[in-house]
């Protein structure tokens, strides 16, 4: 067994950690204005993050997943909200270019949109219904075929970095399908008739993602547009869970250690007045770090654990109970390591300028972000007993 980093990841943590040092100096404006990040978006597009994980057969760096959770980790360090919001990009574009259910041609134009055209690609599959408590995704929106493409009406909810990505991948349902699980995957540009976008994103945390909503009213979309149909979305969703969503668990990694290295320099600078030491020397601060240092490399370890079981085994039954794990386990971490740095960082900690005061809202986010932790408990479960999802009853009665 072997835990080092290869000189590969070391430099791409090194270039991640100094990347999220720059946005650092940002990331407290953006998270006030929730306004978009785009400065460190065109970075990220500068040095090359489009194409980290797109294969070398189309000029991509050819990254793992691995060595993708290594980087969003490290990126979230400086500003969570840019680290999540430009991972959506690999997360919906990533199942496409690896599916062999995706035509070659698709593939290639996708690629080609990436690599030579530097495109930031957004993602939509959610909307207001969407919800993991009955395990299904309901789609309201519907993609009509007509003489020119096809026309999308509906409405979708939390699309992150929608105006600042030059396309958005939309899931819709076919209106000419039968099945209740078909859906169809359009590319709709950022200039596309019938599209606007309901700017709502007033939220506690992850705020400059602006995750908005996005409204389509007989949008037309051409032929090309259609990347992907099938009149069940549920094995292709689930065969990349590991982009879909495992991809931004090291996101909410990187918020745990951001708030744990904040504490530790908090109690290490502040000492009490008439006191020889800070508050570092306190026992119980020190048994706090302690207790939270386990949480967070005991997350860690699962998180990367689950990103080298997804690169060498595929979508087995056991890297998705270990990215289920790993999600349940970053969740409960930085929910955990964010509220303790908060209490101990005291009431100096809960102005709008200091850094403990955002990471807690971004941290918040952790455990309800879908997969939320019960869901991801549910799955586990299922795996540790060797039970059949469809051997279980539903969670709701069906109305
Ligand atoms: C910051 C952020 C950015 C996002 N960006 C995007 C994006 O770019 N594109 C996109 O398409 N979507 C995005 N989403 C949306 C996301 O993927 C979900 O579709 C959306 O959050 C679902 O709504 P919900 O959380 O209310 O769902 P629900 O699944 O209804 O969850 C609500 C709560 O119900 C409970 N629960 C859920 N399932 C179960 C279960 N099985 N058993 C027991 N309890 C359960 C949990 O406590 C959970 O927190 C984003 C979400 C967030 C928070």
């Amino acid at each position: 067994m072997d835990f080092a980093l290869t000189p590969y990841q070391q430099r791409l943590q090194r270039q991640c950690l100094a990347l999220a040092a720059d946005f650092a100096t940002r990331a407290a404006a953006h998270d006030r204005d929730a306004s978009h990040p785009a400065e460190n978006y065109a970075r990220l597009r500068d040095e090359g993050f489009l194409a980290l994980t797109v294969g070398g057969e189309w000029g991509g760096g050819g990254g793992s997943l691995l060595d993708h959770t290594i980087a969003y980790e490290a990126l979230a360090q400086g500003c969570p909200s840019t680290a999540l919001a430009f991972n959506m990009h690999a997360s919906v574009v990533m199942p496409l270019l690896e599916s062999p259910e995706v035509a070659a041609d698709v593939k290639r134009r996708l690629a080609e949109l990436v690599v030579r055209d530097k495109a930031l690609i957004a993602g939509n599959f959610s909307e207001p219904v969407t919800t993991s408590l009955i395990g299904e995704r309901p789609l309201k929106t519907r993609a009509r075929r007509v003489a020119e493409g096809y026309r999308i009406s509906g409405r979708k909810m939390f699309a992150s970095m929608l105006e600042a990505a030059d396309y958005v991948l939309v899931m819709a349902y076919p209106d000419e399908a039968i099945s209740p699980a078909a859906g169809i995957i359009l590319l709709l540009p950022r200039d596309a008739e019938g599209r606007r976008v309901d700017a709502n994103w007033d939220v506690l945390g992850m705020r400059a993602t602006r995750s908005d909503s996005l409204i389509l009213d007989d949008c037309l979309l051409p032929e090309s547009a259609r990347l992907y149909r099938t009149d069940d979305m549920r094995p292709f969703r689930h065969a990349y869970l590991n982009w879909f969503w495992g991809s931004y668990t090291p996101v909410y990694l990187g918020v745990a250690q951001a708030a744990f290295d904040e504490l530790r320099r908090v109690v290490t600078e502040r000492r009490p007045e008439g006191y020889a030491q800070p508050l570092s020397h306190h026992p119980d601060v020190r048994r706090h770090v302690a207790e939270l240092s386990a949480d967070l490399d005991g997350a860690r370890l699962a998180t990367y654990r689950s990103a080298w079981l997804s690169d060498t085994q595929g979508p087995t039954a056991e890297t998705t109970a270990a990215l289920y794990r790993a999600k349940y386990m970053v969740g409960e971490t930085v929910s955990r390591v964010t509220r303790t740095a908060l209490t101990l960082g005291g009431a100096h900690g809960i102005f709008k300028t200091s850094r403990l005061e955002q990471l807690f809202r971004d941290g918040a986010l952790g455990p309800l972000h879908p997969p939320p932790s019960d869901f991801c408990l549910y799955n586990m479960g299922l795996y540790q007993l060797g039970l059949e999802p469809g051997d279980v009853l539903p969670p709701l009665k069906p109305g």
